[in-house]
């Protein structure tokens, strides 16, 4: 397989390094001072609360899901396009542009993290009738699984037709995965053992939610009184409290 020899290439290993090492710079700096703008617009009005107050480092399996999904929207971006303009990505000239898209969108993929910092700090948005964990805007999500989707359909349709040999087309492409994922995956391990911890410092010293405890109680529907949650009818007021 061409792209796994000019994996092995030295030169290539160096460059993707480096690559690597700039994209966790941007992810670094722009985490630390942005993550707070991608928090979902409907936690303004909530009472943000810290639980636990303190957070953890980040474990082997959250900094490989971490090196994962900016490969994957750098592989949507990257495939759509070249599908789109038909541009022939697993030539040596297309393998040259694979690795110019990889050192533009690697570090503009710090929303990645952003997200993981905002979703995993532990903080807690409570509104009048409900509690969630502070999330980012959903679109992210959406929009990496939708574009990855879309290109790799659009990439075996075309090989469908052209080629008689689906399982080359799917190997280029898989190939063509693990090339950009290990410059994703330096940029991860750096944010995980250096940045993380840091970043969701910020982002709590950012939005200063309340160290509080959460107490959730029930209570009878008619008369307000405290309930237990064992009881089937009301001891202060007699109402049913069984849903029949
Ligand atoms: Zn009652």
């Amino acid at each position: 397989m061409a792209v796994l020899v000019y994996l092995s290439d030295k030169l290539l290993f160096v460059t993707f390094s480096v690559i690597g090492v700039v994209s966790w710079a941007v992810w670094h700096l722009l985490t630390m001072r942005a993550s707070h703008l991608l928090i979902s617009r409907r936690f303004k009005n909530s009472v943000l609360i810290s639980v636990p107050l303190r957070v953890g480092k980040l474990g082997f399996k959250e900094t490989m899901k971490l090196a994962f999904l900016p490969t994957l929207f750098i592989f949507s971006v990257t495939s759509l396009v070249a599908e789109i303009i038909d541009y022939p990505i697993e030539t040596f000239e297309g393998l040259v542009t694979a690795v110019v898209a990889i050192i533009l969108l690697l570090p503009v993929a710090f929303f990645v993290p952003a997200k993981l910092v905002i979703e995993s700090a532990g903080i807690l948005a409570i509104s009048k009738d409900s509690v969630n964990s502070l999330t980012a805007y959903p679109y992210i999500d959406e929009f990496l699984g939708f574009g990855a989707i879309l290109s790799l359909a659009l990439i075996m349709g075309k090989y469908a037709v052209t080629v008689r040999e689906p399982a080359y087309a799917l190997g280029v492409l898989l190939a063509f995965f693990c090339f950009i994922l290990y410059p994703s995956l330096i940029s991860s391990i750096l944010y995980a053992e250096i940045t993380y911890f840091k970043a969701v410092r910020w982002l709590k010293s950012r939005l200063r939610p309340l160290a509080a405890e959460l107490t959730i109680t029930v209570s009878c529907y008619h008369c307000g009184y405290k309930l237990s949650g064992v009881e089937t009818i009301c001891p202060n007021c007699g109402y049913p409290l069984r849903i029949a």
